[in-house]
Formats: C-alpha cells, sequence, structure tokens
C-alpha cells in the first residue's frame, strides 16, 4: 500500500520523531506519567501526540479525544492503546492498529510473535533472517519489545517504500 504525498509527508514525520530520541517508551498503554510527571508512550502514543499538536484530536490526562467525542457515549475516545480514527487517516492509514513489516530476526527469543515460515520450520530463530513478518503496531512495541528505531525502520518499510510489482 503506498500512500499519497501528503500523507507520506505525515507519516515520514512520525518516524523522524521515532527515531529522534526524544520520546520515552511505554508498553501497553498509548502515554502514561510517571510520578513526576515525565510522559512515556507506545509508539502509537508518538504518533496521537504528533497529530494532537496539529489539531487533529486533542488529549486530556493520557487519553486522546477526536473533536466531536460525545462524553456521554465513549464516543471518539481512544481506547488505551490504539489509534482514534481521525488520527489513522490523518496519517492514511487503515486500521486503528496498523500492520507493519519487520524482520523475523529481529523478533527477540522470548516474543511471543511467530516467526517466519523457514525459521518455524527448522524450529529455531536465524538472527540473520531478513524475511518479513507482519505483526500489529501494539504487538511490535508491547508483546515483541522492539525499540522505537526497529518500528520506526518497520514503518517505513510498509508504507513508504515502493513494492515491486505494484
Ligand atoms: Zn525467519
Amino acid at each position: 500500500m503506498m500512500l499519497d504525498q501528503i500523507h507520506a509527508a505525515r507519516l515520514s514525520g512520525f518516524i523522524t520523531e521515532l527515531r529522534s530520541g526524544h520520546w520515552l517508551q511505554a508498553q501497553a498503554v498509548l502515554r502514561e506519567e510517571d510520578h513526576e510527571g515525565k510522559a512515556s508512550y507506545c509508539c502509537l502514543g508518538v504518533a496521537s501526540e504528533i497529530a494532537a499538536s496539529h489539531g487533529v484530536c486533542t488529549r486530556e490526562d493520557d487519553t486522546y479525544y477526536s473533536h466531536d467525542h460525545d462524553p456521554d457515549e465513549d464516543e471518539g475516545e481512544a481506547n488505551e492503546s490504539d489509534l482514534l480514527w481521525v488520527v489513522y487517516e490523518w496519517y492514511g492509514l487503515r486500521e486503528s492498529n496498523p500492520k507493519i513489516k519487520v524482520l523475523c530476526g529481529e523478533i527477540p527469543d522470548q516474543a511471543s510473535v511467530t516467526l517466519c515460515e523457514t525459521c518455524r520450520r527448522v524450529g529455531d530463530r536465524d538472527v540473520d533472517c531478513n524475511n518479513l513478518v507482519e505483526v500489529c503496531a501494539t504487538e511490535a512495541n508491547d508483546e515483541t519489545g522492539l525499540d522505537f528505531n526497529t518500528i520506526a525502520d518497520a514503518f517505513e518499510r510498509t508504507y513508504l517504500q515502493p513494492v515491486a510489482g505494484e
């Protein structure tokens, strides 16, 4: 799937932020604060925060809301770990928890994520394996425990690089 120019520029901005080293990584939540008020984010939390800084959504404490949020109905309110629809559409994505392609060899031993077919058949992970495995962004961030640089590479590979034959 290739994004048009506007969406590609936005996603590219997000990828740059993930690589910037400015963001602390959290698991299983979009955003959380420690007792000193220092915030950390999962990768989709970083995406949400950037969208909020562009007025796409708003944040109150650790929760993101779309502008048509109805407080009585939970409508337009992000759940703990996935993107609001206004946010993923702003990036030109189609899912609240987008799938990204990670390198099989980058998946840590203890991760519950399934390895590529070849490694599975051999019954062992090859750390140099370059086969791609598709995982949800939250799965990459939480269960798999990939850092922001690795996740940034995976977003770039999945959404910004032309695929042969497409
Ligand atoms: Zn493999």
